[in-house]
């Protein structure tokens, strides 16, 4: 699958691999709920929020039995070049065609980074072993990656990134629009043409969000953090703000050209469906 800019926005979203028969139920009512979106694809993540290696594996090859465009993360900290290659190769038998490539964080405590350092340093490897078998999207930060050493030489790695091969990009979420503008402006002047989607965070539960916002280096501006700690535990009104603020950066980074919205959708359907349902997104598909 080929992205470009100036074609009509692309939808996607995100799950991560259930750890439990529960969770997989629950996960494909949430699929089949979502399914109405027809996303351009259904992203799983690799490694992160403790799954494991076999989870994306069982999760994405799941999907695609039930005919859904799976897409799984793959990222290459602490792993052997002949373990991520055993994995290539899989996907390629499955006739997986779309990968999204990370380096992954090492859990704390372990030192050995394995084979691969950078994400970039796994793109170069991907193309090496399959060629352009792989569509290939990697990660990008608007807010800047916490371990960048700079604003700057975050943006020239990113761009060394897409010069190892990658096709497209998507970013961590945000809630400010102009970071991204400004991220994808700088970009473009060191000459990266390759569509950079947003990441989208729909707001579910605002102190896990705090938490992990801190832990991934996404910025809560000041005036969000304040209306929602106000709320305090009333979650309806935390809910019905979220919904508003997200909605509103979605339709205006829509409105500005953004090149699609990657859902994070935390294996839950109610918070991106209306996002999308407010937005106009998957209308036809309902009516038709
Ligand atoms: C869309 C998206 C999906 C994600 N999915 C997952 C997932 O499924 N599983 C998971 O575990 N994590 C996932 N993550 C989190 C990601 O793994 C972490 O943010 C990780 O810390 C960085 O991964 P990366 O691929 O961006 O790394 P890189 O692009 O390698 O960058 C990491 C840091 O190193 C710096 N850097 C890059 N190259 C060099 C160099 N040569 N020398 C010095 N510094 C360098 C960069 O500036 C940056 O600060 C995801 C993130 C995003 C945005």
């Amino acid at each position: 699958m080929v992205l470009e800019r100036n074609t009509p926005p692309v939808f996607s979203l995100e799950f991560f691999p259930p750890k439990t028969q529960e969770g997989v139920d629950k996960l494909i009512r949430v699929q089949r709920a979502l399914q109405c979106l027809q996303p351009a694809f259904y992203s799983v993540t690799f490694g992160a929020c403790g799954s494991t290696r076999e989870g994306t594996l069982d999760t994405v090859l799941g999907m695609k039995r039930d005919g859904l465009n799976a897409t799984p993360h793959l990222s290459c900290i602490g792993a052997t070049k002949a373990q991520i290659h055993d994995i290539i190769d899989h996907y390629r038998a499955h006739d997986i065609h779309h990968l999204v490539a990370l380096r992954g964080d090492l859990p704390s405590g372990t030192l050995d980074s394995g084979a691969f350092r950078y994400a970039a340093e796994l793109v170069a490897f991907i193309r090496e072993v399959s060629g352009d078998w792989f569509h290939i999207d990697v990660a990008a930060y608007p807010e800047v990656h916490p371990q960048a050493s700079s604003a700057e030489d975050d943006i020239r790695r990113f761009k060394r990134k897409m010069d190892a091969g990658a096709n497209s990009a998507i970013t961590q979420y945000f809630y400010n629009a102009d970071a991204y503008w400004y991220f994808v402006d700088a970009c473009t002047a060191l000459g990266v043409s390759a569509p950079i989607v947003p990441g989208i965070m729909p707001i579910m539960s605002f102190s896990r969000l705090a938490r992990f916002s801190e832990m991934c280096g996404a910025e809560i501006p000041r005036w969000i953090r304040r209306r929602m700690e106000s709320y305090g535990d009333d979650l309806a009104s935390v809910r019905a703000f979220g919904l508003d603020i997200v909605t509103d950066l979605c339709a205006r980074l829509l409105e500005r050209g953004a090149p699609g919205l990657h859902f994070y959708t935390l294996n839950q359907s109610e918070l991106t469906l209306e996002i999308c349902r407010r937005l106009g997104i998957g209308e036809k598909n309902e009516a038709g």
